[in-house]
């Protein structure tokens, strides 16, 4: 079955005079339950195709579905409510509320989506079961990104992308954080897009897309992924 299908997407930015089109013309399909990378240089799209994915950001022209939700012709507020139920993200940096332990993040995510697992239960599947009580500023860089993990699985989201989550950590300590993105992966079934300049991250992937200037020029398909490690 597939998660997301698009049709000719094309992103055009206008600042000013000038125009610069960051996706043009992307069709393309993400099958549900993969784990799905985006390699290619700097401005080739990458960031541009994983927020219009997500409803973050919508194209300038094409189509995008989720599923048979036709995600174009939504308006603003149903939007919205499709990225709050189905989508969680995981950015560079983990933007935790650093009043808040560990749990109370987890927390807010929880006490407002419908369908969720409790703190502990997120806490657990990323390996933090005994972090839960932490406020950020006692946890490092690595743990800090996998309580923004479980803050964006809690509510069981049917795809997680994550836009280099381990651009800001060490390789040691980025291995952590991806194995806590495969065994959600495996343990939720969940759809995973992971943008990374880390060819090592590629190989765990079942495809790897290939960006340059804007569109998708290679497919790879990865016969045996890799486990992180
Ligand atoms: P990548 O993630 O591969 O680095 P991006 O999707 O961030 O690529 O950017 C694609 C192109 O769009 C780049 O040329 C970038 O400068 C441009 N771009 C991205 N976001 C904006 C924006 N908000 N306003 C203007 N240009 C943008
Ligand atoms: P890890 O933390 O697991 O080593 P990274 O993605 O942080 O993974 O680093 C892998 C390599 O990619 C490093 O050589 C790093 O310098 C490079 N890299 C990471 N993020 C970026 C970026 N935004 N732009 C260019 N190179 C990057």
């Amino acid at each position: 079955a597939l998660a997301f299908t698009g049709q000719d997407l094309t992103k055009i930015y206008r600042t000013g005079e000038t125009e610069v089109a960051a996706l043009r013309g992307v069709d393309m399909s993400i099958v549900a339950g993969e784990m799905l990378v985006l390699l290619g240089p700097s401005g080739s799209g990458k960031s541009t195709f994983l927020n219009i994915t997500g409803g973050l950001d919508r194209p300038t022209s094409g189509k995008l579905f989720y599923r048979d939700l036709e995600l174009t012709a939504l308006s603003e507020r149903e939007l919205t409510r499709f990225r709050r139920r189905h989508v969680g993200f995981i950015f560079q940096f983990y933007n935790l509320i650093p009043s808040l332990t560990a749990e109370e993040n987890v927390r807010l995510v929880t006490d407002i989506a419908e369908a969720s697992m409790s703190p502990a239960e997120a806490l657990a599947l990323v390996g933090l079961e005994d972090r839960a009580a932490h406020f950020p500023a006692q946890l490092s860089g690595g743990e800090q990104q996998r309580v923004a993990v479980a803050r964006a699985i809690a509510k069981q989201p049917a795809v997680l992308l994550c836009d280099e989550p381990t651009g800001a950590l060490d390789s040691a300590t980025g291995v952590r954080v991806l194995e806590a993105i495969e065994q959600v992966h495996r343990a939720l079934g969940t759809t995973v897009v992971i943008i990374t300049h880390n060819a090592g991250i590629a190989a765990m992937a079942h495809r790897v897309f290939h960006f340059r200037d804007g569109d998708i020029v290679r497919i790879e398909v990865n016969q045996s992924p890799v486990e992180p490690g």
